[in-house]
């Protein structure tokens, strides 16, 4: 297996609000992207990748999706814990989209809430494997915006799931996807779809062997497209 990772505050926000957690070793890979509040969307991603770090590794080696989604459910608790504790931090939430490599060679399970995303480039052709809980994927849904439209939607951002949000009934998504040596998953926050469709993320993955050369370009294509939100993206390899 191979694997590279990379976060970035983009060009325009104040803070890098995102949050990458790279566990080779065990196979876990995760994205989230914080929101709301003046300081706690770096707190509320930050808790999510923790929480979901320190469950698995509790839980012994490849958790299956069940185990998966309750460590992520154990992070959004902790988050209104954290809210509950420090009116600061009040409404603070995250997305999370997590790789879990195994049980054994060639398998893998996606966990996921909100706007990040889990790609799968498999010789050339790049499949979205979330799907993004936003008003725009709605109405993608409902056949009253197209895909593009929906990409540079000024709603693009208004999710319909997240972590931390007390008010929600969480839809986590545990998906698994088929997965065979040579594929490459992406995980990535929306910063980086915010600035290329996925024919360019599909062009610069094929284009770069080294998967450090891909995470960087990807970073550098988005910030050329202006950057305007923080982009975190990781890259695996199936061996
Ligand atoms: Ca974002």
């Amino acid at each position: 297996m191979e694997f590279a990772g990379l976060t970035d505050r983009g060009r325009m926000r104040a803070r890098n609000e995102d949050a990458l957690l790279m566990r080779p070793a065990r196979g876990l890979f995760a994205v989230a992207d914080g929101m709301g509040g003046h300081a706690g969307g770096d707190v509320a991603s930050r808790i999510a990748v923790d929480v979901l770090d320190e469950r698995l590794l509790a839980t012994g080696p490849e958790p299956g999706g069940d185990v998966i989604a309750a460590a992520i459910r154990a992070g959004h608790e902790a988050i209104l814990r954290a809210a509950r504790a420090d009116r600061a931090l009040d409404g603070m939430g995250t997305t999370l989209t997590a790789l879990q490599l195994g049980p054994g060679e060639a398998a893998c399970t996606v966990g996921h809430i909100g706007d990040s995303r889990a790609y799968r480039l498999r010789e050339g052709a790049l499949s979205q494997l979330t799907r993004d809980q936003t008003w725009v994927q709605e109405q993608v849904d409902l056949g009253t915006l197209t895909p593009e439209q929906a990409r540079t939607h000024p709603r693009a951002a208004i999710l319909t799931d997240a972590l931390g949000i007390e008010t929600i009934d969480l839809e986590i998504q545990i998906l698994e996807p088929a997965c065979e040596a040579g594929d490459l998953v992406l995980l990535c926050s929306d910063g980086l779809v915010a600035g290329l469709t996925d024919t360019d993320i599909a062009d610069i993955l094929t284009a770069h062997a080294s998967l450090d050369d891909a995470a960087r370009a990807l970073i550098d294509t988005a910030n050329a497209a202006g950057g305007p939100d923080n982009i975190t993206v990781a890259l695996v390899r199936i061996g």
